[in-house]
C-alpha cells in the first residue's frame, strides 16, 4: 500500500482511500478486468464508492501513464496497471488476458522507423493453455 501511495504522490495525485483501493485491486489481481469488475470489487471495500469515481480514477491514473487501457477485446475496456510494457494474449472462449513475457527490440525505443512512438499495445489472440486442456479433458 505504502508503495502505491508513492506512485499516486510522485504523480501529484491526492492518495485518497477510494483510488488506493483501486490501485491495490489492480496491482493484487493483475487480472486486466473491465471498469465493472474493479467496481464490484472495490465496493466491497469501500460502499461509498461510486462508479464515477471508479471511471474518474481510471482515466486520472490513465493521463499519469501507470494504468494503460486495454481495446483487445473489441467490446470493453480492460485495465492494466503495469510498471514495464509487455504483450498480451486474450483467450476468445474464456476472455482471459494474459501477460507474455517476452522481449521486445522496439520496446525500450522512443523513435522507430522515423516515428515517435507514445504507446505501445501488442496483443495476440487465440486459445489459452487453461482452455485448450478442458477441451482435452472433455474428449
Ligand atoms: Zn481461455
Ligand atoms: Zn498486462
Amino acid at each position: 500500500m505504502e508503495n502505491l501511495k508513492n506512485i499516486l504522490e510522485a504523480a501529484s495525485i491526492k492518495p485518497t482511500f477510494e483510488r488506493l483501493s483501486i490501485l491495490q485491486y489492480l496491482d493484487k489481481k493483475h487480472n486486466h478486468p473491465t471498469a465493472a469488475m474493479i467496481y464490484e470489487e472495490v465496493l466491497k471495500k469501500v460502499p461509498t464508492i461510486s462508479k464515477t469515481t471508479v471511471y474518474n480514477s481510471l482515466n486520472l491514473f490513465i493521463d499519469k501513464g501507470f494504468v494503460t487501457p486495454l481495446y483487445i477485446t473489441g467490446s470493453e475496456v480492460r485495465y492494466d496497471f503495469a510498471t514495464k510494457p509487455h504483450h498480451h494474449f486474450f483467450c476468445e472462449k474464456c476472455g482471459k488476458i494474459y501477460d507474455l513475457e517476452v522481449e521486445c527490440p522496439i520496446f525500450k525505443k522512443k523513435h522507430f522507423q522515423g516515428h515517435l512512438i507514445r504507446e505501445q499495445h501488442s496483443y495476440f489472440r487465440g486459445i489459452c493453455r487453461d482452455c485448450l486442456e478442458k477441451e482435452k479433458m472433455a474428449k
